[in-house]
């Protein structure tokens, strides 16, 4: 999970500030990776433009896939239902 501290953290793509107003993201913390992006926020508009977006999309997807097919998930919605933030990948 990304800790973004606006006027202070920097963008993990571009290294400028992230600052109020402006349209800040972070991944979702899904897995154990040790990828930097997952740690850190960067500006949407860095994102859109970045070349590695499409590899950083397809890993977030596998890792969520990989979530979902474990026991410790199909236990978890059994019990209180799917995610609010995987409600959309159903
Ligand atoms: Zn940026």
């Amino acid at each position: 999970m990304a800790l973004i501290f606006l006027s202070q953290s920097t963008c993990a793509i571009c290294g400028h500030f992230l600052m109020p107003g402006e349209h800040v993201k972070g991944l979702p913390a899904i897995s154990n990776t040790i990828h930097p992006l997952f740690y850190c926020g960067f500006h949407l508009q860095c994102f859109q433009n970045w070349e590695k977006k499409e590899e950083a999309l397809n890993l977030i997807k596998e890792e969520k896939q990989k979530f979902k097919n474990s026991e410790y998930y199909i236990e978890m919605v059994t019990k209180y239902g799917i995610p609010k933030w995987l409600e959309d990948d159903e």
